[in-house]
């Protein structure tokens, strides 16, 4: 009896082990989606809310960030959406170009974080605008996607480079963890601030960065929001600002081989914060423009 015990353990450890091992090489990890969307909940407008409470399943009990990681878990099955969770850019250039960057790995077109972003807001926004329309689109996955693809596009690193695939082939070791930088951007850098700042508390640490927004970057809430020319999202701009960042201070003294510690991570978490404060509101914005009254459709 002992020993099948044991053995049993033994088992559930190292599915345990394997679970862990597994990398999250295609977006923010939970724990960045979850904070996204948290903050993203906090700034719909009444309208949007309701909206977005109709079009989630039941399971989410009107919770959109219990869902936000769910195009990462799905991925093997929607094997065509693994592409829309970055746009890299061809290698050393810090700039981001749609007709250039936005392809997956066999070249076709419109198959990257910024094509899905613009697919999935246009279908929401058809379907809201003429609710008789024949589009039959899923509309609670479309809401799902957007949700993820709007916190991916802000992970620096999925606007990296496609020569070491965004990071990914780039082995560091994180502290004395041997490991990938993409994954650092994804999970380490998080995890890490949660141990060391936040008590291991996830809630602690979006209540930090919700203070931030509200206080050192208040003023600049507007400016992250806006989208000139009346266009629902910047998807573009929001692109630029993360190969940007790659380059400044993700790929920045991380070449292979090297160890990231304290001088990395404490002047890299600010950036990472930033990133998932202008992910959540800027989704926030993208869903109340589209959820928004009849007169607010027929002007976007
Ligand atoms: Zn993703």
């Amino acid at each position: 009896m002992i020993s099948s015990m044991s053995i049993g353990s033994d088992d559930r450890l190292i599915a345990l082990l394997v679970l862990l091992l597994i990398p999250t090489v295609l977006g923010w990890g939970k724990e960045g989606h979850y904070v996204v969307c948290k903050i993203t909940q906090e700034y719909l407008s009444e309208d949007a809310l309701f909206a977005v409470k109709q079009l989630l399943p039941d399971s989410a009990h009107g919770d959109l960030a219990a869902l936000c990681s769910w195009p990462d878990e799905i991925r093997f099955h929607y094997h065509w959406s693994s592409a829309s969770h970055y746009a890299d850019t061809p290698d050393f250039l810090c700039n981001y170009q749609y007709y250039r960057d936005c392809h997956d790995s066999y070249g076709r077109k419109h198959r990257c974080v910024t094509g899905a972003i613009h697919n999935y807001t246009m279908q929401l926004k058809l379907a809201y605008a003429d609710a008789s329309s024949k589009f039959n689109y899923n509309l609670t996955e479309a809401l799902l996607f957007l949700s993820h693809f709007v916190g991916d596009v802000h992970q620096p690193l999925h606007v990296g480079f496609t020569g070491d695939l965004g990071g990914n082939s780039i082995t560091v070791r994180w502290y004395r963890r041997k490991t990938n930088l993409h994954h650092v951007w994804d999970n380490m850098i998080i995890e890490s601030a949660l141990k060391m700042f936040y008590g291991s508390d996830l809630s602690t640490m979006i209540q930090a960065i919700q203070r931030n927004i509200t206080d050192i970057w208040s003023n600049d809430v507007s400016i992250w929001e806006h989208c000139a020319h009346n266009y629902t999202t910047c998807l573009d701009w929001y692109a630029s600002e993360s190969v940007s960042l790659a380059c400044k201070f993700a790929y920045r003294n991380a070449t292979p081989g090297s160890t990231l510690k304290d001088e990395y991570f404490l002047s890299r978490l600010p950036i990472v914060e930033k990133r998932l404060a202008q992910g959540g509101v800027r989704l926030a914005a993208i869903l109340n423009r589209i959820f928004t009254s009849k007169t607010g459709i027929a002007q976007a």
